[in-house]
């Protein structure tokens, strides 16, 4: 809307009366001094409407600070600045937090509005800092608890900034957990006693090829067989892999328990088997269970095999059927994955 009316300035969008009064050659002589122009007396006899040199835009100064102040600011110049200081971060200035002079809305670049300090945009600016969208990141962070169904709740309420308060979805329990455990698994919940142990898992069997031309089979056990494909196996995520096949098995500990079996077996009909750790090192951040391509077919009628009897043991007894250890049976170690 134009602005009409003759009796006041718009200054910054806030139309100014414009008062009547001398214009004081002492003020005339300090604005021009100072970068500006002195233009008219506005709002009440405190202040007077300014044209900055360096940008053309009016701004309102109280007589006082144009006649104290060193260097007066023009509040566009010092948008201008920040929006120049914005871009630099990869951000768009929006707008001034109007409840506090030191913070602004800013367009993150995936998109949401995020309220940051001026001096923090610099210092991003400046590339001291990264920047980091709160929204983007609790999203990231919800998933990660949503996969092993879990809940994000809030941050730790105690206040330690590696935790988080999760609740679990299948019995509701609110417990504070790392959020680096919450990555891994390996949390055991306070309320329903849900482990990587008690949890449900599966059996796997993974080709990788290391070198071109050059498979290895892993075998192994997992809550999350994707996620060991994808992520916590590769050393580099564009290694060419496949997860071959994936049994699934009620707990964590049965799952450690049949491919403790399996590995014992194969060694023993094949003693050859095994690749060394040094051919894949490179490759595969793990240290054994590796074994060479032609082994694959062994493998998988062996998980075929374990399939067929997890299937039947989950028709049969409500009970955990597994046979007593012998007593001479060494100390197992656990393992948590
Ligand atoms: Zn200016
Ligand atoms: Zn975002
Ligand atoms: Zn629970």
């Amino acid at each position: 809307m134009p602005h009409t009316d003759p009796s006041t300035l718009m200054i910054h969008g806030v139309p100014e009366q414009i008062m009547p009064g001398a214009l004081h050659p002492q003020w005339v002589e300090a604005a021009r001094a100072k970068g500006f122009e002195l233009v008219a007396r506005v709002r009440n006899r405190y202040n007077l409407a300014l044209r900055c040199k360096t940008c053309g835009e009016l701004v309102r100064k109280a007589v006082y600070v144009l006649m104290t102040s060193d260097r007066p600011l023009c509040a566009h110049c010092l948008e201008n600045a920040w929006a120049k200081t914005a871009e630099a971060a990869g951000l768009r200035l929006l707008r001034r937090d109007p409840g506090t002079t030191q913070y602004a809305f800013y367009l993150a670049p995936c998109g949401h509005e995020i309220r940051r300090q001026f001096e923090f945009v610099r210092r991003i600016a400046r590339g001291e800092v990264k920047h980091r969208c709160e929204i983007c990141h609790a999203a990231r962070e919800a998933a990660e608890a949503a996969a092993r169904d879990w809940e994000l709740m809030s941050a730790d309420p105690e206040g330690d900034r590696g935790y988080r308060l999760y609740r679990h979805s299948s019995c509701g329990t609110e417990a504070r957990i790392a959020r680096a455990n919450m990555q891994t698994g390996r949390f055991t919940c306070p309320g329903c006693g849900e482990s990587w142990a008690t949890a449900p898992s599966h059996l796997y069997a993974m080709r990788f090829e290391i070198a071109p031309g050059k498979s290895v089979v892993k075998l192994g056990y997992s809550r999350d067989p994707r996620s060991r494909l994808d992520h916590q196996l590769p050393r580099d995520k564009d290694l060419p892999r496949q997860l071959l096949c994936s049994v699934p098995v009620r707990s964590g500990t049965r799952a450690l328990r049949l491919e403790r079996k399996l590995h014992k077996q194969l060694k023993a009909a094949h003693p050859g088997a095994v690749v060394p750790t040094a051919a894949y090192a490179g490759a595969l951040k793990v240290k054994s269970e590796i074994y060479r391509p032609e082994f694959e077919q062994p493998i998988l009628r062996a998980l075929r095999r374990v399939a067929r009897e997890e299937v039947r043991a989950a028709k049969g007894t409500a009970t955990d059927p597994r046979p007593r250890r012998p007593p001479h049976h060494p100390p197992r170690r656990k393992r948590q994955r």
